[in-house]
């Protein structure tokens, strides 16, 4: 009997034929970790041995050049391995405390800063924007870029009062996540259609179903079967876009930039939050987004100057209140605050069902 064909595995690979060898060794026989200094973890196992990771930042999408030139940094000044964090930070392991300072002379000398542990705003997180995703009203990286220079200061410090995670998103839908600050894109106009394209491109039914508010419908124009939007109900998700293209809804002037605060995943301390809509109606103005980084940039002054210890910014905010929070930033209250879509479960479309 021939022998069954079995599946093809192709999910993470298994990480201990790249591990650093102290790491392999102690393998779940940690004692306890500190850090030294910004940028640096030393932890010691069980066995008494240590191993000290020097955490740095990149400019996040990097070229080939970039990583030869990381590689070979890890090939001399550390021990060879190299990891990158969820936030894609890179992480060089030594055994020796003696090749710390080094390592870092020579990271910072090539540009690269170490920093990002504890207390400090950490690199942002963020989706693929331009350069992988076909659905994108800005970039994503490179609002990560242009806000981490302006940042660097607090990445290299550890002078929050708790770990800053700020994450990007680069269209409506979010395939980003909770931040205590997060940047997204917020659509301010209906998508225009492109009636003599959708026919071709796009599945109907798929895209009926696909609107949260059920304000698409079938139509004719000109003879060829195509959609509408009911552009009262339409709340200018962009969810219509993906599945159908010529429902074009990325805008040079109506696609704006929205920020939002007080989200986290840990359920540390205090429980998982969602972020709020704090300021809208930013322009989407690369390649530096200077209106987006002033409102993060004193939003992160203001919490570090009012917020206690181990205060997350969601908490701050719970502390203090909304009402606290809009007067000590200076930012303006509108409208749009209001509605946290706690009725969403019973007002949007919920379910998989093509309405017609
Ligand atoms: S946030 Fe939207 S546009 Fe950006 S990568 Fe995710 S799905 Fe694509
Ligand atoms: S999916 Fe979103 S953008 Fe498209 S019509 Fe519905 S509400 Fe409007």
């Amino acid at each position: 009997m021939s022998a069954p064909r079995m599946p093809i595995e192709s999910g993470v690979p298994d990480p201990f034929p790249y591990m650093h060898p102290v790491l392999k060794k102690n393998f779940g026989a940690w004692s306890y970790h500190d850090r030294p200094r910004p940028g640096v973890l030393r932890h010691v196992a069980k066995s008494g041995d240590q191993v000290w990771t020097v955490r740095a930042g990149t400019q996040r999408q990097m070229d080939v050049y970039t990583i030869r030139k990381l590689c070979d940094i890890a090939d001399e000044f550390a021990e060879g391995h190299v990891r990158f964090t969820m936030r894609s930070n890179i992480e060089f392991m030594v055994s020796e405390e003696s090749k710390v300072a080094p390592l870092i002379e020579k990271l910072t000398a090539e540009g690269f800063p170490v920093g990002g542990t504890g207390p400090s705003v950490t690199m942002i997180s963020h989706t693929q924007g331009w350069l992988h995703c076909d659905i994108p009203g800005t970039d994503a990286s490179g609002v990560v870029k242009a806000l981490m220079d302006e940042l660097h200061d607090e990445f290299i410090k550890e002078e929050m009062p708790n770990r800053v995670h700020i994450t990007t998103s680069c269209c409506q839908i979010n395939c980003g996540g909770q931040g205590d600050i997060a940047i997204n894109i917020q659509h301010t106009k209906p998508p225009k259609i492109n009636h003599d394209l959708v026919a071709n491109a796009c599945e109907r039914p798929t895209v009926v179903a696909r609107c949260p508010v059920a304000a698409i419908r079938p139509a004719m124009v000109n003879g060829k079967p195509t959609l509408e939007v009911d552009e009262k109900k339409c709340i200018c998700c962009g969810a219509c876009f993906p599945p159908c293209p010529p429902m074009q809804i990325n805008d040079p002037e109506h696609s704006k930039l929205a920020i939002w605060v007080g989200g986290k995943h840990s359920n540390a301390r205090s429980k998982p939050m969602f972020h709020k809509l704090v300021a809208a109606g930013i322009p989407n103005n690369p390649p530096r987004w200077p209106e987006a980084s002033e409102i993060v940039k004193n939003i992160l002054a203001v919490y570090k100057e009012d917020a206690k210890d181990w205060e997350r910014m969601g908490d701050w905010v719970e502390r203090i209140g909304w009402p606290q929070f809009f007067e000590k930033t200076g930012l303006p209250f509108t409208k749009y605050h209001i509605d946290n879509w706690r009725g969403g479960r019973v007002n949007l479309n919920a379910s998989a069902h093509i309405r017609f």
